[in-house]
């Protein structure tokens, strides 16, 4: 088989990979021992699966393999964040590992750039290449894993795309990662910019991860501006699904803020949120502005607005203000992006 027409174990359930070791004329047993070695034991090569006959383990390297993708840079910032640039064939994706107090949370992206285009934010100016794969999808996290001496135990898809718009493969690799993996559903979180068709997917789907929504203003026109996929999914019907969401899973929705100068700080703002949110059981996570190139030239609010902008706010909803980490190594929020020529 050509290396071309071979497909990546990662990505498939214990169940999916029992299915192809019976193919082989395989045990049930020996494809929990293969998922094992993927999931539990982080293993890059077929060689390493040292209960696995040798047999076996030539039979499923002709048809298969484990990783497309590879740590080419890593970027540490004083912080602690770790930056990593990861190729996947010809293309470039950006992860972040970001160590807290009490844990350590990967940042991760589900598409090559954002067709989405919010104009502060680095991913949406480097443009579109593609969706990742559920499979390139959890090989970031494990590719992290690796690398880490820590036990990586929260996941934020944040990175680099709209998971949404990749909806398949995102919802496969939560799947496979709180189950195969054994990362807490509910120390998964899916931020979207607020796609209609993929929000009324999740309601269905019964799944206890967090859902975060970037937000950025109330008002429906500077949305259009702000967040371009409003001028589809309006903010209206956005905010009635959310309603939609908190009533039929019980959980509670984090509503993100980015703060731009002069843009969407001010007093007014803060009381059309109040006015927009009512009756919404939700977090409000403000986000200071993280300096890109553009021509825009957006500037973070001032930290003494954000905390007036905050207090209005805790009148009504708990309201936190996000640390930024890893900026000086542009891996902050909105900073990731597309790496040409590598
Ligand atoms: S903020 Fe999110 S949705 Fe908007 S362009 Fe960046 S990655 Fe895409």
């Amino acid at each position: 088989m050509k290396e071309k027409e071979k497909e990546s174990l990662i990505g498939k359930d214990t169940n999916e990979i029992i299915e192809i070791v019976k193919s082989f004329n395989e045990k049930d047993y020996r494809g929990k021992q293969i998922s094992k070695w993927i999931y539990q034991k982080f293993t890059d090569n077929f060689e390493n699966m040292s209960d696995i006959s040798k047999d076996l383990r030539n039979e499923l390297s002709k048809k298969y393999y484990l990783y497309n993708g590879q740590i080419i840079k890593t970027s540490n910032s004083d912080d602690g964040t770790i930056k990593y640039l990861i190729k996947f064939n010809n293309d470039t994706i950006e992860a972040v590992n970001i160590f807290q107090k009490y844990h350590l949370t990967a940042c991760i992206s589900t598409q090559v750039g954002c067709n989405v285009k919010c104009p502060f934010c680095a991913t949406g100016l480097s443009g579109f290449r593609k969706n990742l794969s559920a499979s390139e999808i959890v090989q970031q996290f494990l590719l992290m894993q690796r690398e880490s001496k820590e036990r990586i135990s929260n996941i934020v898809y944040m990175g680099m795309g709209e998971p949404l718009l990749n909806y398949d493969n995102t919802i496969k690799s939560v799947k496979i990662l709180n189950k195969e993996v054994g990362i807490g559903i509910r120390n998964i979180t899916i931020s979207t910019s607020g796609i209609l068709k993929g929000m009324e997917k999740i309601i269905k789907e019964n799944l206890q991860f967090n859902l975060a929504i970037s937000l950025h203003t109330a008002d429906e026109e500077q949305r259009n501006k702000l967040v371009p996929i409003n001028k589809n999914n309006p903010l209206k019907d956005l905010l009635f699904l959310c309603k939609k969401y908190v009533q039929e899973t019980n959980r509670r929705i984090t509503f993100e803020y980015v703060m731009l100068n002069n843009i969407n700080d001010s007093i007014d703002h803060a009381k059309l949120l109040i006015e927009k949110l009512k009756g919404i059981h939700c977090h409000i996570n403000l986000i200071p502005h993280n300096k890109i190139y553009s021509s825009e030239n957006y500037e973070s609010t001032p930290m003494n607005k954000i905390k007036l902008f905050k207090d209005i706010l805790s009148e009504y909803f708990p309201t936190t203000i996000r640390v930024s980490r890893g900026r000086e190594k542009d891996s902050a929020c909105g900073q990731l992006r597309i790496i040409q020529g590598v």
